[in-house]
């Protein structure tokens, strides 16, 4: 740990109760005057306390700063301290790369803000401090928007922990689901911005330059016309696909609307336990080629329970139908599924499919690009998704829609160029 200190080295060690205290300074030299740059004297050395790595101690650094005066007399400034930006930010209390080691967590570890500033002894807001400078400036870096061919664009609900403020929970997200020359997605989070709307998506785009909306060959999109039209508006070189993430989201929408429908037709309440089709909930949300013969079976039973119960299965199969079609091995047999519901949903006799099919109808070019596109958008944006709720409950809710963005980014790799 003691290793790799640039500019300073080790005058003492010093190691007891789980805490190990290293002074170090930096060797004596001639220093300029930051007003003046006249060469100053030096006028003796400050204890300076900062939070390191830890290792299995606690880890402290006393730094003994050099203390310089001007002798110019007619310059404003009459003291300075020595300053060693490779060692510590200039009003800093943790060390840079403590800093470093404390981002790597943050990205890599699910760590917590609050977990990492307990080992480092210091408090949430000392070491946010520290991190979010440096987390800005990786946002701020363009390069990060290179090469992204594949662009998914996503409504994003901040799940704010102040239920009153329900306007600020909506945010667009742009999401890289660019392939690697493997053909492998490295889903990346590019940006979370307020609000939800063709117009946040526009801005966007047009911030990032015409070099880049060039590039995007694929934009992958949830089912909104907002969306679509800053897409037309401004990515002429992209196909525009439905993301497959959000339209099996719909069917299994939809699913559950009927479900709950029937069960308040045929009992005349919400479901509750014991109530066949509730029990079948989770049953009906999975791909049929993973139930189980039990689950089969509970399935099978719950829907001879009643006869009114046959418009939950249909709209099941139905739903496992737009699943088959993006499961399938083959693009082309995938493509076939999908022309066959497209051109039938909307004449179901179950109203929440027959809306489905109405939506999927309006989106046809959009949902059937998936199958000529070479999956563009599978499983990016629900990987995404997921580090994204695994965080949010790490950090037990975000007050600070800034830090949320800044966070999100951070975990789910787009400060990562
Ligand atoms: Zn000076």
């Amino acid at each position: 740990m003691l290793l790799g200190l640039d500019g300073v080295h080790v005058e003492h060690v010093d190691r007891r109760d789980g805490l190990l205290t290293v002074t170090v300074s930096s060797p004596p030299g001639p220093a300029g005057c930051p007003s003046c740059g006249v060469i100053a004297t030096g006028r003796g050395r400050r204890r300076r306390v900062l939070r390191d790595v830890p290792g299995a101690d606690r880890v402290r650094l006393v730094w003994r700063q050099r203390v310089f005066r001007c002798e110019d007399t007619d310059c404003g400034r009459k003291t300075f301290m020595e300053q060693l930006p490779s060692l510590v930010a200039p009003r800093g209390s943790i060390t840079a790369r403590a800093v470093v080691w404390a981002i790597g967590q943050l990205r890599r570890e699910h760590a917590t803000v609050q977990g990492l500033a307990r080992q480092l002894d210091t408090s949430w807001k000392t070491l946010w401090r520290a991190v979010e400078p440096e987390l800005e400036q990786l946002a701020a870096d363009e390069s990060r928007f290179d090469g992204v061919s594949t662009l998914g664009v996503d409504e994003h609900i901040w799940h704010h922990v102040d239920p009153a403020c329900a306007a600020r929970k909506e945010l667009t997200g742009m999401v890289d689901l660019t392939r690697d020359e493997h053909g492998k997605t490295h889903a990346r989070l590019l940006d979370l911005v307020p609000g939800r709307s063709g117009r946040v998506y526009k801005a966007w785009l047009d911030q990032r330059g015409e070099d880049f909306r060039r590039n995007v060959k694929v934009a992958a999109l949830d089912p909104f016309a907002g969306y679509k039209a800053a897409i037309d508006d401004k990515l002429h070189d992209a196909i525009a696909v439905l993301d497959a993430f959000h339209v099996v989201k719909l069917a299994t929408a939809a699913v559950d609307e009927v479900r709950r429908r029937v069960q308040q037709d045929t009992l005349g309440h919400r479901g509750r336990k014991g109530d066949p089709l509730y029990g079948i909930q989770t049953i009906l949300r999975a791909g049929a080629e993973h139930l189980t013969d039990k689950q089969r079976a509970r399935l099978v039973a719950a829907i001879n329970a009643d006869p009114a119960h046959e418009e939950v299965f249909i709209a099941w199969q139905c739903a496992q139908q737009l699943r088959a079609a993006y499961h399938a091995k083959d693009l082309a047999q995938g493509r076939r599924i999908a022309v066959t519901v497209v051109d039938t949903f909307h004449t179901c006799p179950i109203p929440e499919i027959a809306r489905l099919g109405r939506t999927l109808r309006r989106w046809r070019d959009a949902f059937l690009a998936y199958f000529t596109t070479g999956r563009s958008s599978n499983g990016g944006t629900e990987a995404v998704n997921g580090i994204i709720e695994l965080h949010r409950r790490l950090a037990r809710g975000f007050r600070n829609r800034h830090n949320y963005r800044l966070r999100m980014l951070l975990a789910a790799g787009g400060l990562t160029p």
